[in-house]
């Protein structure tokens, strides 16, 4: 069964062409890896299929909602529902810890249950360090606290930015085990963008984004 779908999608920042004509398709419980040099439109891509960004033409379809009809606020409460986000610099927020920065996921959703955070935590390999603050976290612990923030809300699909960015190779493992266990486990649909060569033995199916256009490898 198809979740994502991208339509002939388009995105121009005035004169650039971020995105020429992409069409994708991504099956539930897919991870599909896009691999792209700096500036090719990941991230423009990423925040098109999250309705972070609106693309200029084209029709995206995810979950079976069209989002271009949407309005702002329709969008807000269907990205809570279906979309994690894991970034190349974490984005933790540095006065809470751990625990405290996964329950501000579980706040903005719905209600906090520090419970279910904490059981979130450990899931990811943190049970022991809950009490930290990311200033006393290292770079592969605080991406696992990102991920863990990602998913405590269960969304269908994960979306990740260049999340190895800042991490050694072990680290890089580490992570993207975790990424492989919670697929299977929550049949989670993964679309990961990198220009790490390394990283697309992990997911299912690698395609390459160069100016803006989406091929096949
Ligand atoms: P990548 O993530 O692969 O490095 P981006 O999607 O960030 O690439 O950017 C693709 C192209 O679009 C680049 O040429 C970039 O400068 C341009 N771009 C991205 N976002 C904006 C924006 N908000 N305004 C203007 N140009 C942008
Ligand atoms: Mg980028």
């Amino acid at each position: 069964m198809e979740i994502i779908k991208l339509e002939k999608v388009c995105k121009n920042y005035g004169e650039i062409k971020a995105l020429k004509d992409v069409c994708l398709t991504v099956e539930k419980g897919e991870w599909v890896t896009i691999m792209g040099p700096s500036g090719s439109g990941k991230t423009t891509l990423l925040n098109i299929i999250a309705g972070l960004d609106v693309p200029t033409s084209g029709e995206i379809i995810v979950g079976g909602k069209k989002l271009n009809s949407l309005n702002a606020d329709e969008l807000a409460e269907w990205r809570a529902e279906n979309v994690g986000f894991v970034f190349q610099q974490y984005h933790l927020i540095p006065y809470l810890t751990a625990l405290e920065n996964v329950m501000l996921a579980q706040f903005m959703h719905s209600v906090p249950d520090e419970v279910e955070a904490e059981v979130i935590l450990k899931k990811v390999k943190m049970g022991h360090r809950i009490s930290h603050y990311p200033s006393q976290l290292s770079g592969g612990e605080c991406q696992r606290v990102a991920i863990a923030r990602a998913i405590v809300n269960k969304p269908p699909i994960l979306l990740a930015d260049e999340p190895t960015g800042n991490l050694d190779r072990e680290n890089t493992e580490i992570f993207l085990n975790l990424v492989k266990e919670l697929q299977k486990e929550m049949q989670l649909t993964v679309v990961l963008v990198t220009h790490n060569p390394y990283i697309p033995k992990w997911g299912d199916r690698t395609l390459l984004l160069e100016d803006g256009v989406l091929k096949c490898l």
